[in-house]
């Protein structure tokens, strides 16, 4: 039998052995205050720990358990997949029959490149991008996040923002030289850019919708104007849709907005729980990927067997059931208001955002836009709610600057179990 230590002396040791004592920083709970919960399992809606504690579920591992943990027919692909091996490193149906499921389901993608995370897909894709212009600069957004990649920890969002480092050392001045940044949601600064550095944009890059600042929905005409921005100057769009693809619908953001980009990243949700990322786009860029182009992207375990019959079996589940994102809509809605009741009956005007089944609660009364406004929030309520949601037996995700991220099996009985965790954690906010 296992040995059951707890999440205190685990984190304790997990910190002589690991820089942080985790492998992904926001998971550290530094935003919050207090250390982080090390889980033992999860079944459905619900979070187990090693401590003997459950809870509501809506990390959902960041987005990719979009069906809710232990949907059993990912757990039966990947079965069979290990009993053939886990990993030949030689071409496989289940990646022809994946990309094929991709390039239906996504409507601006006629092929694809798997990869192993989404940092690997946005990387990639600037590279090819830089390639097939012959450009060197790309263009992305304040508070968007690509990942770990260098060309992106220029001002990025996310883990960073919430540690107020906003560069990482080790980058170097020529890749920051290379990156220019705007703010969300301002077309005008775009094509300022454009302008101060004619000809030598390769790509724009953006989160759709952004979920790394917390969520951020694009402005009316936005993505229709960089669209037309990038077609003007012979820019590639890049859609970021790691965390929107195949959430807010089948054929993510962009299927939703009606804007196609040129490239898209995908990852999470594509793995179905296992490590993958995607990156895709029209034939005509995307020949020039290696083997077929000379651009040069590879990788040992791409398109590994166990993780492609899972991204199969989550794709091809949600490409064959029609009502799923109206379901996850209508829960979503229905949470919305019910933490909008709730803020009203403890007296306070704080700013929700909301698409599909991402949800923001920002603790400011300022209307969300951009990342500015999104750190008008006052992050130390922030961080007292997490706790006093925790208390409260709902896991969400510990950083202001994060979204909720829902699963089908959160049903209207457990919708109203967060709603009223929600209120009880409000009231028993003090200074609120
Ligand atoms: C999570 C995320 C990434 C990075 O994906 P990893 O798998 O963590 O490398 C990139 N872009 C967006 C929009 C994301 O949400």
């Amino acid at each position: 039998m296992l040995i059951k230590e707890n999440s205190k002396s685990l984190f304790q040791k997990a910190q002589q052995l690991i820089p942080g004592g985790v492998n992904s920083p926001v998971r550290a709970f530094r935003a919050v205050g207090g250390e982080p919960l090390f889980i033992e399992s999860a079944k459905g809606a619900y979070l187990f720990d090693v401590d003997g504690n459950s809870y509501i579920e809506l990390i959902n591992s960041w987005g990719p358990m979009i069906l809710g943990h232990g949907n059993e027919a990912i757990e039966q692909a990947v079965i069979e997949a290990l009993r053939k091996s886990p990993s030949f490193g030689a071409p496989t149906e289940a990646e022809v029959n994946v990309a094929e499921l991709i390039v239906e389901m996504v409507p601006s993608i006629e092929k694809v490149r798997m990869v192993n995370s989404g940092t690997e897909a946005t990387m990639s894709a600037i590279r090819l991008a830089r390639g097939f212009t012959k450009k060197n600069k790309i263009i992305k957004f304040e508070g968007c996040y690509h990942g770990h990649g260098d060309s992106f920890l220029i001002a990025a969002g996310s883990g960073v923002a919430t540690m107020g480092t906003p560069d990482s050392p080790g980058v170097t001045k020529g890749t920051a030289n290379d990156t220019l940044t705007a703010p969300y949601n301002n077309l005008e600064a775009v094509e300022a850019l454009i302008q101060k550095n004619k000809d030598q944009i390769a790509a724009v890059i953006i989160e759709p919708v952004a979920g790394n600042m917390g969520c951020v929905l694009p402005q009316e005409g936005y993505l229709q104007g960089l669209r037309s921005l990038c077609d003007s100057h012979g820019i590639i769009l890049i859609f970021d849709e790691v965390m929107t693809g195949f959430r807010l619908a089948k054929g993510g953001a962009q299927e939703l907005f009606g804007v196609m980009p040129d490239l898209t990243t995908l990852g999470k949700i594509i793995g179905g729980g296992m490590p993958v990322g995607a990156y895709g786009g029209r034939k005509e860029i995307m020949d020039w990927v290696s083997p077929a182009g000379p651009v040069y992207q590879a990788g040992t375990l791409s398109g590994n067997p166990i993780a492609m019959s899972a991204g199969f079996t989550m794709l091809n589940h949600l490409n064959s059931h029609e009502g799923i994102y109206s379901q996850l809509d209508k829960i979503s809605e229905r949470i919305f208001h019910g933490f909008q009741a709730n803020l009203k009956a403890v007296s306070k005007n704080y700013t929700m955002n909301r698409i599909g089944s991402m949800i923001s609660l920002f603790f400011t009364e300022n209307k969300v836009t951009d990342f500015e406004s999104a750190k008008t929030s006052d992050t130390e309520l922030f961080g007292k709610y997490f706790n006093a949601m925790l208390e409260n037996g709902v896991y969400i995700a510990p950083s202001q600057f994060e979204t909720l991220f829902l699963s089908t099996a959160i049903d209207e009985k457990i919708a109203d179990l967060i709603i009223t965790a929600n209120l009880t954690a409000l009231k028993s906010i003090d200074g609120l």
